[in-house]
């Protein structure tokens, strides 16, 4: 199948008279007819349900389809993006282990790296998007347990040498954890490139319609754990009588491990009605991830035509930062986030953004309308100037997320806010 028909059928397929639309199993437990079937289901929790704290009939559905959209072994949904993110890292770094990320990517992301895991004694190595493969090389260190970057970074709109950083971590024996949140696989698959792992903040473009905050995990099941540096993946789970993840569950032992451990643990797994509202979105990604495109490139030729902007960022866009990259790997557009800096700074561009009508201010992005962000007074609100600038983010910067309506409204809007500035 190709990708627009998956995003329709993948998942779920009813069987003689069944619902046609995938139903919202809306139960917190599954009812055995003996003893022994309960105690079968937790010797191998893989074949049946036990409980919607980590599995649910309808997410499962939701979870093979977006696996099926990455390219990967199995996926496992979460309650939201963050969530995705620290269970990612928590699945095989421990405190006293260390990871590198990339530091252009999401302000969330920063702060649980660089302060909420720190706490927990798991030491985040920032390096820079654009660093050399020498550099990156070099970042390193004995307890380094994987390698994290965002295909299109939120909101620096870098785009990741996926290939490149694959390598280093490979050459190291660590996997490449790549957030896709902005490309979806609609634009982009990082497993094609050499990812292992890939995240996704649902709540953007997958959802679109901003109903559901949630997040989810793909395992491409090609990393080979067994190198000796994942005892946690290799030697027996205490807490699931002994199970050794990559011996018994081969075809995907990441994944595996996230939701019998973690998620049985931490709990942040999504509610079937969230899933649902996701899977409607996921039914027309392709649709739209098109129509954001071809929107986002006429506004972001707008914007640069203006001349009252230093610069705009649209990898698609020829000259734009990342334009090389993007061709590589992002041929078909680089979604509807656009980010551009104003002329004049902080506060031109508050004034820019309250003299906006139609495009709201709001803390979203990649949602069905469109919608502007400061991302310096709001989203890295709490970042230093270094790390702001480390994350590309300049006070006259602004996050423009072009959305579904008519171009033609969308940049009469942006016309009569330039006027005012
Ligand atoms: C929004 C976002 C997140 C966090 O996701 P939530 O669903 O808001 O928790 C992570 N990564 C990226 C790239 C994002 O845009």
């Amino acid at each position: 199948m190709k990708i627009e028909t998956k995003c329709l059928h993948e998942g779920y397929t009813p069987k003689n008279g069944e619902p046609r639309v995938m139903p919202i199993v809306q139960s917190t437990t599954y009812v055995y007819d003996s003893t022994d079937d309960v105690a079968a289901v937790f010797d191998d929790p893989t074949k049946s349900l036990i409980y919607s704290r980590f599995e649910n009939p309808t997410t499962d559905c939701v979870e093979k389809k977006i696996a099926a959209l990455e390219g990967g072994a199995a996926a496992m949904c979460t309650s939201s993006g963050q969530a995705a993110s620290l269970l990612a890292i928590l699945n095989i770094c421990e405190a006293g282990d260390s990871f590198i990320a990339s530091s252009s990517i999401y302000g969330g992301t920063i702060n649980l790296f660089g302060f909420t895991l720190k706490r927990m004694g798991i030491e985040c190595i920032w390096v820079d998007n654009g660093c050399s493969e020498e550099e990156l090389n070099a970042a390193f260190k004995p307890n380094t347990k994987a390698v994290f970057g965002e295909t299109l970074a939120n909101p620096a709109l870098t785009v990741l040498d996926i290939e490149m950083w694959a390598k280093a971590a490979h050459a190291h024996g660590v996997p490449l954890i790549v957030d896709n949140t902005f490309a979806t696989p609609i634009l982009c698959r990082p497993i094609e490139w050499g990812a292992d792992i890939v995240i996704h903040s649902t709540s953007k473009y997958m959802d679109g319609h901003a109903v559901q905050v949630g997040g989810v995990i793909v395992d491409s099941g090609k990393f080979d754990w067994t190198s000796g540096k994942f005892p946690c993946m290799t030697e027996p789970d205490e807490s699931y009588h002994g199970i050794v993840y990559t011996e018994k569950y081969a075809f995907a032992p990441y994944i595996v491990k996230a939701r019998m451990q973690l998620m049985r643990d931490f709990g942040c797994y999504p509610a079937a009605n969230s899933s649902f509202l996701l899977n409607l979105g996921l039914e027309t990604l392709p649709v739209r991830m098109k129509q954001y495109c071809e929107n986002a490139l006429k506004v972001a030729k707008y914007i640069k035509d203006t001349g009252k902007v230093e610069f705009v960022t649209y990898p698609a866009l020829e000259g734009s930062k990342g334009h090389e990259l993007a061709k590589k790997y992002l041929p078909n557009g680089t979604s509807g986030v656009i980010s551009f800096s104003i002329k004049g700074g902080r506060n031109t561009a508050v004034k820019f953004m309250d003299s906006l009508k139609l495009a709201s201010n709001e803390v979203h992005v990649a949602d069905i309308r469109t919608c502007v962000l400061h991302p310096a007074s709001a989203t890295h609100r709490q970042l230093t100037d270094e790390q702001l600038v480390a994350a590309g983010i300049d006070g006259g910067l602004i996050r423009l997320s072009v959305g579904l309506e008519n171009v033609e409204d969308i940049i009469a809007d942006l016309e009569g806010a330039f006027a005012k500035i």
